[in-house]
């Protein structure tokens, strides 16, 4: 098992298989751009398996594929089989922007993926492009489409919640979950390096819930696990969820139980942590499974009990330093 210093298990993986994206989300990537890390510097194939086993070896269960965008890494249905197959990993989703889901969406179902989260944080087109820089909303919302004929139930819509921007399509959005049968989740904007965060921009998650409640008769959820970070609400006589996830105003530290690999292969684990491990050259030096899970145990007492209060402690220094399109959300 891998335990933190605070007595947290962590049996959540999510692995960040490219820095590449085919979106510029304004949000998540810097408005410089990121410089690309070198082919060689990005785990293989066989890497990346070789360490969800060892993870998996040490009691991870769920392995969530993200990046940059996970579909543009050539071969992505090979390496989601790869980690399906792997003995003891019960769960494999994956979080998309959705933009190749149209062609993906059956031979990830084929390759056993579990579940798709789809980042989408607008339904008009106008501001998608503003804020993606791409003209692609019609091909998510076939993507959408294509992922539900391929079977995929239960579809996630994460949409990053904006003051100014998006805040008011809530009731667009709940519409979506109905008429999809989706759960959406509105993701508190997080202060990310370079990006275009602003206090201004931020709005929490419970002024939505009012607004949401100042509409409809909402009925809290219970939690599918602990560990979810969200808070979820139906609407009676609707169907899909409605869900926030309030990582900045209200710390969910406390039930983490996830760990995350980067596309280079480093072990990070705290989103908000400036601390990291690197996994990969000691593997390329040789390191036996042991050794590599001695260092996986030794990543996670990196784990912090809590991150900073954001609001409270904004520094863009440290947001620069980390960037969200590396770490994979
Ligand atoms: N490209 C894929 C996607 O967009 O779903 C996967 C990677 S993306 C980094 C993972 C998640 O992080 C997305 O749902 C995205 O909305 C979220 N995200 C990125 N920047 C964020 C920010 N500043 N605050 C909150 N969520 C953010
Ligand atoms: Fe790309 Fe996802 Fe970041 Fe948007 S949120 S820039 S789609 S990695």
């Amino acid at each position: 098992m891998i335990t933190d210093l605070f007595g947290r298990t962590l049996d959540y993986l999510r692995v960040s298989v490219t820095d590449k994206c085919n979106l510029r989300c304004a949000y998540c990537m810097p408005a410089e751009g990121v410089s690309l890390v070198p082919r060689r510097a990005v785990l293989t194939f066989e890497e990346i398996e070789r360490i969800v086993k060892i993870f998996a070896g040490l009691g991870v269960r769920k392995v969530r594929v993200t990046g940059g965008e996970p579909l543009v890494r050539r071969g992505i249905v090979d390496l989601v089989g790869r980690i399906v197959r792997t003995r003891g990993i019960e769960s494999v989703p994956m979080t998309t922007n959705g933009l190749l889901l149209a062609q993906f969406a059956g031979v990830l179902k084929e390759a056993g993926l579990s579940r798709l989260n789809v980042s989408l944080d607008t339904l008009r087109a106008d501001r998608f492009a503003e804020i993606t820089g791409s003209a692609g909303l019609p091909g998510v919302l076939e993507g959408l489409r294509a992922a539900r004929d391929a079977g995929f139930r239960r579809l996630k819509i994460n949409a990053v919640l904006i003051r100014g921007f998006n805040d008011d399509e809530l009731f667009d959005f709940a519409d979506l979950a109905d008429a999809w049968d989706f759960d959406v989740r509105f993701i508190e904007y997080m202060p990310f390096g370079g990006t275009s965060w602003d206090r201004g921009k931020f709005m929490p998650a419970s002024e939505a819930v009012a607004r949401l409640k100042g509409k409809f008769d909402i009925e809290p959820l219970e939690k599918r696990a602990p560990s979810d970070p969200a808070y979820a609400f139906r609407i009676p006589g609707r169907r899909g969820t409605i869900g926030f996830i309030a990582s900045v105003s209200e710390s969910f530290c406390q039930s983490c139980t996830r760990l995350r690999l980067t596309a280079e292969g480093k072990l990070i684990p705290c989103l908000h942590a400036d601390v990291s491990l690197d996994l990969r050259e000691p593997m390329r030096k040789g390191a036996t499974d042991e050794e590599l899970g001695a260092l996986v145990q030794e990543g996670a007492r990196l784990k912090p009990r809590a991150h900073e209060d954001f609001m409270k402690n904004f520094s863009a220094e440290a947001a620069r330093k980390r960037k969200m399109i590396s770490i994979g959300g």
